[in-house]
């Protein structure tokens, strides 16, 4: 059996190792001549470290929106990316590529991050960025959901399912760059945090599922983002019974071997 994907799943964000490149339509306007050229745009190239909008690729040609775009870490990888579609590759829809991993070794030395024995402690592994991601719907925020494909046609069935019960699943948060979390740590580190105090409220940047797509935070409404009161939810029940005909798996029971804390809001998707 054939199934086409949702519309919704045509529209993806193409990653490399500083820019991402988002589809025109997504991003939140932070200006009325912002919301005009994010509207016209094909792609628009936005800087993970910060989520600085740096170009508008229009039909009549690239519209910087940074002084200096060229001289812009990293763009020539994002400027490659222009015209090339994941999803007619010749790989088949659902091949996903991973990132390299390189660049964040670099970047956890020169935060003083010792991800050696972080790993070692927490049983936890580097997790590499996919190349591309699908988009899955909103986020409780109304923001852009980013999944991988899979997952993000597995999210979008069983909040289906889930509302033919009558539950209403929210997703609070999917993919996350490294460099979302590496800005969490530097602003942290910025106002005289140590970094064994980061660490225990925030994984290691590299060290997140959400880093590679497949992990989302699920809530429902009324219930305060990642919060273990969720365990108490009509919601939660249901995923308990039902998630893993859906393929997804709960990452962070109580006693959990990574030491994390309990995480009934995590979910990981394993494949069907
Ligand atoms: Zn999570």
């Amino acid at each position: 059996m054939t199934r086409t994907p949702p519309v919704a799943l045509k529209a993806v964000l193409l990653n490399t190792p500083d820019i991402e490149l988002w589809p025109g339509g997504l991003l939140r306007a932070r200006s009325n001549g912002d919301a005009r050229t994010l509207s016209r745009a094909r792609h628009v190239l936005r800087r993970k470290r910060d989520g600085t909008y740096l170009a508008a690729d229009l039909a009549e040609g690239m519209l910087p929106l940074v002084p200096r775009l060229h001289r812009e870490p990293g763009l020539d990888a994002a400027l490659d990316l222009l015209g090339v579609s994941p999803l007619h590759s010749r790989n088949g829809i659902d091949h996903v590529g991973e990132l390299p991993l390189h660049r964040l070794q670099e970047r956890l030395d020169a935060l003083d991050i010792d991800a050696d024995g972080y790993s070692e402690r927490t049983g936890l592994a580097l997790v590499a960025e996919p190349e591309w991601l699908a988009f899955a719907g909103v986020d409780r925020y109304r923001r852009a959901l980013w999944l991988r494909i899979d997952a993000a046609r597995a999210w979008l069935r069983m909040r289906e399912a889930a509302a033919r019960d009558g539950i209403l699943l929210e997703a609070i948060s999917g993919y996350r760059s490294h460099d979302y979390q590496l800005g969490i740590f530097a602003r942290k580190l910025a106002r005289g945090l140590a970094v064994d105090d980061i660490l225990q409220v925030n994984a290691a940047p590299g060290f997140s599922e959400h880093h590679g797509g497949c992990a989302l935070d699920i809530g429902t409404p009324g219930e305060p983002p990642a919060e273990e009161s969720f365990e108490a939810t009509p919601a939660f029940d249901w995923l308990q019974a039902q998630a893993d005909g859906h393929g997804f798996a709960m990452s962070y029971p109580r006693g959990n071997p990574h030491g994390i804390v309990y995480e009934p809001w995590h979910w990981r998707y394993q494949g069907a």
